[in-house]
């Protein structure tokens, strides 16, 4: 009986529980996001023949000669583009989630990382 009403309670509350999940979200996202300055630190290189066997995770093509890519510190490459546009809302790597750079807030490092 408490269970059947437990679970009443719980579906009469889904729509709660989504809302709050996705605000999670959105501060997760907002904390996690890189701005300009990090991303512009981070080295940029053409492509050369070496890397055609690279492929960007993020667009999920082959990398072209000539074409611009961004190594993160995990020396994952990807196309500059596609790295930018994606670390502007997740400073991490996308395939590693390693954080392309330390958090700029000080305060007491909630050790987060893993
Ligand atoms: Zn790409
Ligand atoms: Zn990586």
């Amino acid at each position: 009986m408490e269970i059947h009403y437990l679970q009443g309670l719980h579906g009469d509350r889904a729509l709660d529980y989504e809302h709050l999940i996705r605000l999670d979200e959105q501060l997760l996202r907002e904390k996690n996001r890189a701005d300009n300055d990090q991303i512009n630190s981070l080295p940029t290189r053409k492509a050369t023949a070496e890397d055609k066997e690279v492929r960007c995770c993020i667009c999920m093509c082959d990398v072209e000669e000539g074409e611009v890519l961004r190594v993160l510190p995990c020396s994952h490459k990807y196309h500059q583009s596609c790295i930018d546009e994606w670390l502007t809302y997740n400073g991490c790597c996308p395939v590693d989630k390693k954080r392309i750079a330390p958090r700029r807030s000080r305060g007491r490092g909630t050790a987060h990382e893993s």
